[in-house]
């Protein structure tokens, strides 16, 4: 029976049958995992307690013949029951581990786990606001699946930008990638404020000091942006980002 190790972040579970889940993973190694934990949802189980959403175990499971099954779980990072305390951390993560199911469909990768377990950690502590947590993880999570977009330089042509000397372009498209320059830009193209623009980029790069100082007008424009850069490129509704409060 061939059995194996790894660590893995929740993602999402549903019932099977009366007292089992199914735990549906992402591991650091195996990528994307669906896999049964038995007699999980009896009261007071740990072992269930270990793989809630958002939780980060190290698991051991054993190859089934359609499912694995999971065997151990210790638990790594028990971010879930403080994100879940928390209204904002709950939606941001909500949205988090949806886009990271969605990103991960054909195959899974160590970045995208690691982004993922820092983005998560980052919440359950409270580091930064939560909607700019979750705004710089889709950011980076979008860009390692190989669409990383561009603020600065025209997605199209690649016009150079200024980003600080007010020589910077404005127009948004996201089916183009990011900003654009006025030639490239279709009529009606909407425009972003320089200091959203900013933002944008230091939500990429993780520049936390801008963006905390940041103010709330240019925080829900930059907000839009993703939201709607995501959601482009995911291809297919979000569920949780309904319920983000922009
Ligand atoms: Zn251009």
């Amino acid at each position: 029976m061939p059995v194996y190790r790894d660590e893995a972040v929740v993602l999402r579970t549903h019932k099977l049958g009366e007292a089992d889940r199914i735990v549906t993973m992402l591991t650091r190694a195996h990528g994307k995992v669906r896999a049964v934990a038995k007699g999980v949802r009896r009261t007071g189980s740990k072992f269930g307690a270990r793989l809630e959403p958002f939780m980060v175990a190290d698991v051991q499971l054993y190859e089934g013949r359609s499912l694995d099954i999971i065997t151990q779980a210790e638990s790594l990072g028990s971010y879930g029951a403080l994100i879940t305390a928390d209204y904002g951390s709950y939606t941001a993560a909500s949205v988090m581990v949806e886009t990271a199911d969605k990103l991960t469909e054909s195959e899974g990768s160590l970045q995208q786990y690691l982004l993922l377990v820092g983005a998560l950690r980052s919440l359950s502590r409270q580091e930064h606001g939560s909607h700019l947590t979750l705004n710089s993880y889709l950011l980076r999570a979008v860009s390692m699946a190989g669409w990383a977009p561009s603020f600065q330089d025209c997605a199209r042509c690649g016009a150079l930008g200024e980003l600080s000397a007010g020589g910077q372009h404005s127009a948004m498209v996201v089916q183009l990638g990011g900003i654009v320059c006025d030639a490239c830009a279709p009529p009606g193209s909407p425009r972003l404020d320089a200091a959203t623009i900013v933002l944008l980029s230091a939500l990429l790069t993780g520049d936390w000091e801008h963006a905390s100082a940041s103010p709330e007008r240019t925080q829900s424009q930059a907000a839009g942006v993703v939201a709607a850069y995501t959601q482009w490129h995911l291809g297919r509704g979000l569920r949780s980002l309904e319920y983000v409060a922009r």
